[in-house]
């Protein structure tokens, strides 16, 4: 381990100076700093600001989420991606209301015990809104450390995991004895360095507060380091859409729990094997009869993890009489859409009716 004497003030004394100033930073509130961490999970700062703080306005605690409809957590949650996280913090808040009186445990192992709070999540409670030394490894912490050892081999190595623990734990034993608060500004001050100025490409080395004591910096490796897996290719897939109406109203329905996607609303829809395929055989699949009104409108493209997606989307008006089967949804004015939380795709078709 780097000498680190000097260095952990060094780095605290960095982030007091350029730390971006975020609203649940300047909290202490348990509830307000996870759902900050959950959003922050693969979103970036900027997207997360305007639904952090819409999402404290309207569900300001553990219990007014716990209390919350699923619907309405979606909503909150809508166009953010990811939506399990959504999901488990509703599971999770039904849990700390029932099990410890709605307040957030303070404890590692009761932290991990709640749905959808991991190593990195509970790691982060504990240290900034608890003030215990347990250290965290995202990416950003990651990036830093394997940096100022100059580790060669790659993070996701178990014995190279296993140092890397060791090597947080170390510098923020370290921190935590500068005093009262430091060990959640220690943990933040690293990851705020990994996403300010340790970035992937062309680091700011210039200005780091660490650079003299960077092995990578002085080994001229830091492009070459941390080692990454190339990103395999995109996979495409293919999805036809309808937009089944009557009068004001079109088939809208939830999908259902446990898949992608769980919970949210969609237009009636079915994944096709390529670009190529006979619109009206699948409308016929969806709908049970051949239909002689479909409208093509303009597809949409997205993509979803490693899933480029192509989402084919028809207009169809069903005759006098059409009953509709279960499987296609509950017919909804599209004036009232708005209200459903929709997956992203599926919003902006919903956008266009509205
Ligand atoms: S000197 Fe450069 S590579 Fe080393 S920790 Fe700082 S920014 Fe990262």
């Amino acid at each position: 381990m780097t000498n680190a004497t000097d260095l952990v003030p060094q780095l605290l004394a960095w982030y007091e100076r350029s730390a971006r100033d975020l609203p649940w930073r300047r909290t202490q509130d348990p509830y307000a700093i996870w759902i900050s961490e959950v959003m922050l999970q693969q979103t970036q700062v900027k997207t997360v600001l305007p639904y952090w703080r819409r999402w404290m306005r309207t569900l300001p605690t553990v219990r007014a989420l716990a209390r919350a409809r699923l619907d309405r957590v979606l909503k909150l949650w809508e166009g953010l991606g990811y939506y399990r996280r959504a999901r488990q913090l509703h599971q999770a808040a039904q849990a700390i209301v029932s099990q410890h009186d709605g307040r957030l445990p303070a404890t590692y192992r009761q932290l991990v015990a709640l749905p959808g709070i991991g190593a990195y999540t509970a790691g982060a409670l504990c240290s900034i809104a608890f003030d215990q030394p347990v250290p965290v490894l995202d990416g950003n912490v990651c990036r830093v450390l394997t940096r100022l050892e100059a580790i060669r081999a790659h993070p996701r190595q178990a014995r190279v995991a296993r140092r890397l623990r060791a090597l947080a734990a170390d510098y923020l034993a370290r921190a935590a004895r500068v005093g009262p608060g430091a060990c959640g500004r220690w943990n933040q001050a690293l990851m705020e360095l990994g996403a300010l100025v340790c970035v992937p490409r062309q680091p700011d080395c210039a200005r780091c507060p660490l650079s003299r004591w960077c092995k990578a910096r002085r080994l001229g490796l830091v492009e070459r380091i941390p080692r990454v897996t190339p990103r395999p290719a995109p996979l495409v897939r293919h999805v036809v859409a309808l937009v089944i109406r009557r009068a004001q109203t079109v088939l809208v329905r939830r999908r259902p729990a446990g898949a992608v996607n769980g919970g949210l609303w969609e237009f009636p829809s079915l994944e096709v094997s390529g670009a190529e395929f006979d619109p009206k055989a699948v409308a016929r699949g969806l709908l049970g009869y051949q239909p002689s009104n479909l409208i093509s409108l303009r597809p949409l493209r997205h993509q979803i993890t490693r899933y480029r997606i192509t989402l084919h989307v028809f207009h169809h008006t069903v005759p006098p009489g059409f009953q509709a089967p279960a499987a296609l949804g509950q017919w909804r004015r599209t004036d009232r859409l708005e209200g459903l939380p929709f997956a992203r795709a599926h919003r902006r078709i919903a956008a266009t009716l509205e």
